[in-house]
């Protein structure tokens, strides 16, 4: 956990904010929901709700994508920012959509299990079968 203040935006800009206070380190996510989004592994920090404000987010919309979660996306230029469990306080942020410098580094892989072959992970992470505890 860092405490530090970042800027945010997506690839066409309509989605603009700004965090503060608390940030997870991040954490690569190989789940298959994720893969199928991002189209590649993804890397999230996580702040709390509070801490993020929104300059721009006319164009961000959510899908549902499991029973438990919604990720939210820009629906003009397609950028995957958000990730948010049902009934949480934490907002978890895809780490490119930061500007620099991000002050964050990569703390884990979680839900191993499910990467695929194309790729190796950096061995020097713990990992993880699935959601790490707090
Ligand atoms: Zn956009």
């Amino acid at each position: 956990m860092k405490n530090i203040s970042l800027t945010a935006n997506c690839l066409c800009g309509s989605i603009r904010f700004k965090t503060k206070g608390r940030h997870r380190d991040i954490h690569n996510c190989h789940c298959i929901q994720c893969m199928k989004t991002h189209g590649h592994h993804a890397a999230y920090t996580a702040v709390k709700l509070d801490n993020i404000k929104f300059y721009k987010k006319k164009t961000l919309k959510w899908f549902k994508s499991s029973k438990g979660a919604k990720r939210g996306f820009c629906n003009k230029c397609g950028a995957s920012l958000f990730y948010r469990s049902t009934g949480s306080k934490d907002m978890h942020i895809s780490a490119g959509m930061f500007n620099r410098p991000v002050k964050l580094k990569t703390e884990m892989n979680i839900f191993v299990k499910n990467k695929l072959e194309y790729y190796r992970l950096d061995n020097r992470l713990p990992k993880s079968k699935r959601y790490p505890k707090k």
